[in-house]
């Protein structure tokens, strides 16, 4: 009889035993990408595995802990069983049968069960695994201070973590794979997203030589007049000096024909609100979350001196994630069109040969098929703003560029 409860009981104990490797097996193996997304949807049970899975390092201390005290208790018990049946050859017996039976039933097999299944084995052992976790607290809690006295604090490093942390999501969104074949323009955004905050407004601003402003000295008519000529909607104004900055009109809040109306300057500086400026050290992540928090569009980016290098807006930090954005009228319809000094004004994607052979001139040997590439070529690095480079018949100077990409280039005939 007492042969009987001790195998049951053995049995029991493997079964047990094969339950806590699976249960390692599955929170390992699981995404936490996957069951914050079960979360979001209201699953209770992905409650307890985040919660798990949050606080990993004790669980799976938890989880070896138990299993070791099962599979010692369950070999144990084996070992009196059939100590009893065959005296001292049982020993020899036990450890091979357990050995064969505690690798099939308590390892192999609920291991491969959880790793071709993770969340869904994740989901179903969490809550208890949660409570066991809980109540073996006290001794994981002495289990972690001998570890941790061993290994000290170093891979506990919250920089290190956020490193980590950051390299696994690029991981994961290089492995981002769809049928439909603009994935790999949803992938690029998504990096770029998680550059921002490596990037600062330096990087990437509108150069003081390129801002359009004007001079709140000037009197009305030619203050109207250049407020009208501007492509842009945010136009800075300044006294005594362009670097110094007074304010910026939006010139959508002007609603009104100033032409005919005779207070037309006060309307105007009425509308005119304090600039808003901010160190060149700011990163682009920042810069967003700043932009959204004040509801502003424009920033002028200062340096540690407090003086003026150029400005940035909302919409330069959203094409360093979704690319160049050309604005109906960022550029003249017609692509190499001369302006009235001679000028002409285009986005750096525009074709080379269009460019010579809008001017009847036979193209030059070059790698690159686009203005950008083509100045990349001559410069061999991304210029500066204003930065000027040469070839054989043109002279192109770089209006605004990204980070990576050269946008807006002024050419003449040389
Ligand atoms: P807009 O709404 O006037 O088109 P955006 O905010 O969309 O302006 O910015 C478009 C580009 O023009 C950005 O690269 C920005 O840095 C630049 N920009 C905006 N306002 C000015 C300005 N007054 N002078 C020079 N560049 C500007």
């Amino acid at each position: 009889m007492i042969s009987l409860i001790l195998l049951c009981l053995i049995i029991f104990l493997v079964l047990l035993s094969g339950f806590l490797s699976g249960s390692e097996t599955a929170i390992t193996a699981t995404s936490k990408a996957r069951i914050i997304y079960q979360v979001k949807r209201g699953n209770q049970k992905a409650k307890y595995v985040l919660k798990i899975l949050d606080n990993k390092d004790n669980v799976i201390s938890s989880l070896l802990l138990s299993n070791n005290l099962v599979n010692i208790l369950a070999s144990s018990l084996a070992t009196a069983f059939f100590y009893d049946l065959f005296g001292v050859k049982g020993i020899f017996y036990s450890t091979l049968i357990m050995t064969v039976v505690l690798v099939i039933f308590a390892e192999v097999l609920p291991k491969t069960y959880a790793i071709n299944r993770p969340t869904r084995t994740a989901l179903l052992i969490s809550p208890i695994i949660f409570y066991l976790n809980k109540s073996l607290f006290i001794f994981i809690f002495f289990i972690n201070l001998i570890v941790r006295s061993i290994f000290r604090k170093s891979e506990n490093d919250p920089k290190n973590r956020d490193i980590q942390s950051e390299e696994e999501l690029k991981g994961v969104i290089d492995l981002y794979r769809t049928s439909n074949p603009d994935y790999l323009t949803e992938k690029d955004m998504l990096q770029s997203i998680l550059q921002l905050n490596d990037i600062t407004v330096r990087e990437i601003f509108t150069h003081r030589k390129n801002i359009f402003s004007i001079d709140s000295n000037l009197e009305t008519k030619k203050i109207i007049d250049q407020i009208n000529s501007s492509r842009f909607t945010r136009i800075p104004f300044w006294k005594k000096d362009p670097e110094n900055i007074i304010g910026v009109l939006n010139v959508r809040t002007l609603n009104i024909d100033l032409k005919n109306h005779d207070k037309s300057k006060e309307i105007i500086f009425d509308k005119i609100i304090k600039p808003w400026f901010i160190p060149d050290t700011t990163n682009l992540l920042e810069q967003l979350v700043e932009f959204r928090k004040r509801n502003e569009h424009l920033a002028f980016v200062v340096d540690e001196y407090g003086e003026l290098l150029g400005l940035i807006t909302l919409e330069d930090i959203i094409e360093e994630i979704v690319g160049e954005i050309v604005d109906e009228i960022d550029i003249p319809e017609n692509d190499f069109k001369l302006n009235n000094q001679g000028k002409i004004i285009v986005n750096g994607e525009k074709n080379l040969r269009d460019l010579y052979k809008s001017f009847d001139l036979e193209p030059p040997e070059s790698e690159s098929s686009t203005i950008a590439g083509h100045i990349l070529e001559i410069a061999k690095k991304i210029p500066f703003y204003g930065e000027e480079v040469k070839d054989e018949s043109f002279n192109y100077k770089v209006l605004s560029h990204s980070r990576k990409q050269i946008s807006k280039i002024e050419i003449s005939k040389n």
